[in-house]
């Protein structure tokens, strides 16, 4: 099922975040499902739709949409050495069963999940490739038409990044049997992306990527030959464990970001994942790079990552946006209410992220990772001409929201509401949220139940 063509229409908004701030009394129209103007202080013509706050949609920067279907089955204590690498041990075992039909369902009530908390688009990390012998399936890039028919049954702003996955360790280790549907040499992977790109053809405005899983996964050697094979985002798992960059100065004598920095030219198509642990000259060279930092607050935590330095680095001017990781909850706006808490709790302070009194605390953080976000998945951002019609509205009338204005708006949304803030979402310039609820939302659910029945029994 892919989405009918947008009509032209006219959203009022009492008030909305452009990307020069606040404004009242906004006029935007759509058109193909991209913004063909905004036009600020105008009372609202017949025929125009009426909405109280709009805001620009999230770009969600990293997510594994099958580890949904996982969420909550890892909580159990008394594991002395219960960590990241005990999860992922659930995770491989989750993974092995996984089907196509699944994956789809799987995914399908992940994204849904994402439009109706705030993100409009995803980046998918995508490693599942093969069957469950390891062998590719016949058609290569299945998984692939399977991401992208869970993204048009939602709605959801695809990038689509396909993981290179070779080695089980640093130094090019052979890859384990529990990782034999991830495994690609970069011939097969070439195929892959070819299947990739035709999958993605079907959607509005897919982008495709490219992920090396990490430095763990991939060797300098197979990271050179992969660079050229696309021009869009480039994303990598890249310091998320101590144990990760131990490993690393093992091997290399450097720490993970900054081997990568000393063997590839690091540019603003990149996005570094979990670069939770980082020194000062590595940040340093994140900054001047452009690339953007992709955080996963939620996920971090749950897996006991470790916190990034996110105030030097912002103070510092790093680019950055937010992810949902593992899924294990999807919500932007808690992701960036964690990321905040995260700080203020280690620094044992209050509003720690924002520069000045310019901004709030919750519009600092919005429009970060709105911008970071959307650089790292290789689109637009903002409520401006050519861009995607890709829009939040949120409830005046919720009762977090009673009263506010400018700033205030997004902090209530990020600090002070539960479910029901977020009211209508427009993806693409159609409405795929109303009253909290996407419009598909029965049939997918029972789908997704069906396949977790399956996996699960
Ligand atoms: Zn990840």
């Amino acid at each position: 099922m892919t989405s009918a063509p947008a009509s032209t229409f006219t959203l009022h908004a009492d008030h909305a975040l452009l990307p020069s701030g606040w404004a009242r009394k906004v006029r935007i129209t759509v058109a193909q499902g991209r913004i063909a103007a905004v036009d600020a202080g105008h009372a609202a013509a017949h025929g125009d739709i009426a909405t109280d706050v709009l805001v620009p949609g999230l770009p969600n920067l990293h997510s594994h949409a099958f580890q949904r279907g996982m969420a909550g089955l890892t909580e159990i204590g008394g594991g002395q050495g219960d960590s990241f690498w005990s999860w992922r041990e659930l995770m491989y075992r989750f993974l092995a069963t996984l089907r196509p039909e699944a994956m789809e369902a799987i995914a399908a009530q992940a994204f849904m999940e994402m439009l109706e908390t705030g993100s409009t688009r995803v980046g998918e990390f995508h490693y599942l490739h093969h069957d469950a012998d390891g062998a590719p399936y016949v058609q290569r890039a299945q998984m692939c038409e399977r991401l992208a028919a869970a993204a048009a049954q939602t709605g959801i702003g695809l990038t689509l990044l396909p993981v290179f996955y070779a080695h089980a360790d640093f130094g090019g280790a052979p890859p384990n049997p529990a990782q034999r549907r991830l495994i690609h040499d970069v011939e097969g992977f070439a195929r892959l992306l070819e299947g990739a790109r035709a999958a993605l053809a079907p959607l509005p405005d897919a982008v495709l990527g490219i992920a090396p899983h990490s430095l763990r996964a991939v060797t300098g050697q197979e990271l050179a030959a992969l660079l050229p094979l696309n021009d869009g985002p480039v994303h990598i798992h890249i310091a998320e464990q101590v144990r990760e960059v131990e490993s690393c100065v093992a091997w290399s004598g450097l720490r993970p970001v900054q081997w990568l920095y000393e063997h590839v030219a690091v540019d603003a198509r990149w996005c570094l994942v979990h670069a939770t642990h980082i020194d000062q000259a590595e940040r340093a060279r994140m900054v001047a790079s452009g690339a953007v930092a992709g955080l996963c607050p939620i996920t971090e935590a749950n897996l006991g990552d470790g916190l990034f330095p996110m105030q030097a680095f912002a103070r510092e001017g790093g680019r950055f946006g937010v992810g949902s990781d593992s899924n294990v909850l999807i919500d932007a706006a808690q992701e960036l209410r964690l990321l905040e808490y995260g700080q203020r709790l280690t620094l044992r302070g209050r509003n720690v992220l924002a520069p000045d009194a310019t901004r709030s605390s919750g519009r600092f953080l919005f429009e970060g990772a709105l911008n970071g976000g959307a650089q790292a998945l290789g689109v637009a951002a903002g409520l401006q001409v050519g861009a995607s019609a890709d829009l939040l509205e949120l409830d005046a009338g919720h009762p977090a929201m009673l009263g506010r204005q400018g700033d205030a708006l997004l902090d209530s949304w990020v600090f002070a509401a539960r479910n029901g803030a977020l009211r209508t979402v427009w993806r693409h310039g159609q409405c795929w949220v109303s009253e909290g609820r996407h419009i598909q939302r029965d049939t997918i659910t029972a789908r997704f139940a069906q396949a977790l029945h399956g996996l699960l029994a």
